[in-house]
């Protein structure tokens, strides 16, 4: 037995005779315990607010809290906490408008594929993220000095079939000196969502953008590769965004390790009770020689089979030249992606921040969305395993 396993056995001593349960078991408990929680689902579609109290009186006896997660159709309730105890759960059980208490074992268990939040669909611009194509396209960043541009570039994506317009208001850059995006864009992003009646998708880095970019109503927040791993950041939005009807974009770290770490990053997210965050693969590092990233739209399939999220790659910044844009976005689609999150430019010489390298014309965004349909098609909405 491991040393510490034998602290955390003496230690359990004392819990183990005010509950008068076996040793044994009790460590058993403790063992598993990491990934174990348990989600309440009530016989109606949520509980009563009387209800709710009830429940919140039990749980908090037992040193644990209740969180909504309020779905599409359906609310569920996550206990947290250390929510491990038999008597709880039987009295729980016992209150005649609660249907089931379901138990998961996994170390995201509101991301994961058999929690209760399985059946959640995502809906953005009018699109159920998995019943078809889901795109989202715009510029990298928007000039602020040059906002026709931006307004053009929106026209054009939703004519060549975008569903949702992306726009880089505030932009992390590599070199301090380089142009740090304006929150004036804010005002331009949001008049070209109301020309063409597209939601819209901003990075937030920092409580203050969140709060303007709500309040602007941004319907589609980018948590971006260089803060997918900036936990206060990730809990902030969830807290943020819980019980709002907006979605958040996830994009995958440049250095995240197993894949349990990408939808533990989600979980952050959703833990406080919006449901509605979507994966984006974006390319990782060490990069590929010859491409920006490493392109790692391939790990679509994985993130099927152990959540139920939607999954939107970003060609763009994986391959990182605009060339190389269209195949790795039908390459995404092979996979199983449910959508696409590309950058479009009307003029690329005449953008910044990416635009320039990476951005497509909407010509060949027409050509490659018509293309992805297709493909689509032959493959018919992606359920995972
Ligand atoms: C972007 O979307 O322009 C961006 C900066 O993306 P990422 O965080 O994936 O680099
Ligand atoms: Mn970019």
């Amino acid at each position: 037995m491991e040393s510490d396993q034998r602290g955390l056995l003496a230690g359990l001593r004392p819990v183990r005779r005010a509950l008068d349960i076996p040793l044994r078991r009790r460590a058993t408990m403790f063992h598993d315990a990491a990934d174990v929680s348990f989600m309440i689902l009530p016989k109606a579609n949520r509980l009563t607010p009387e209800q709710l109290a009830e429940v919140t009186a039990i749980v908090t006896e037992f040193g644990c809290n209740i969180q909504p997660i309020v779905g599409t159709v359906r609310t569920i309730y996550a206990i947290l906490g250390d929510e491990r105890d038999e008597l709880m759960i039987n009295r729980l059980e016992g209150l005649d408008y609660i249907d089931r208490i379901d138990r998961i074992q996994s170390s995201f268990k509101l991301m994961d594929r058999r929690s209760d939040l399985a059946s959640h669909r995502i809906k953005v611009g009018g699109v159920t993220l998995g019943e078809e194509l889901f795109v989202i396209a715009g510029q990298c960043t928007i000039d602020p000095k040059n906002p026709n541009y931006f307004y053009e570039t929106a026209a054009a994506v939703k004519e060549a079939g975008a569903h949702a317009l992306r726009g880089g208001v505030w932009k992390p850059r590599s070199n301090p000196y380089s142009f740090q995006g304006d929150t004036k864009s804010l005002d331009i992003l949001m008049e070209a969502s109301r020309r063409t009646g597209l939601p819209v998708d901003a990075e937030v880095m920092d409580e203050e953008q969140l709060k303007l970019a709500l309040d602007a109503g941004v319907a589609v927040l980018q948590v971006g590769a260089r803060n997918a791993l900036n936990y206060s950041l990730l809990r902030a939005i969830g807290r943020a965004v819980a019980e709002r009807k907006v979605a958040v974009l996830l994009k995958r770290s440049l250095h995240m390790g197993p894949i349990s770490e990408f939808i533990s990053a989600a979980e952050y997210i959703v833990s406080f009770g919006n449901p509605n965050v979507i994966l984006c693969p974006r390319g990782t590092a060490p990069t590929l020689d010859g491409y920006r990233n490493h392109p790692d739209e391939s790990i679509t399939p994985l993130l099927k089979e152990k959540t139920w999220a939607p999954v939107v790659v970003d060609p763009s910044h994986s391959v990182g030249k605009a060339s190389y844009v269209p195949a790795c976005a039908l390459a995404a689609v092979a996979y199983g992606a449910d959508g696409l999150c590309l950058e479009a430019h009307v003029s690329p010489n005449h953008g910044i921040g990416d635009d320039p390298k990476q951005a497509v014309t909407p010509d060949v965004l027409g050509g490659l969305i018509a293309q992805a349909r297709q493909l689509w098609a032959m493959r018919g909405p992606s359920k995972g395993k």
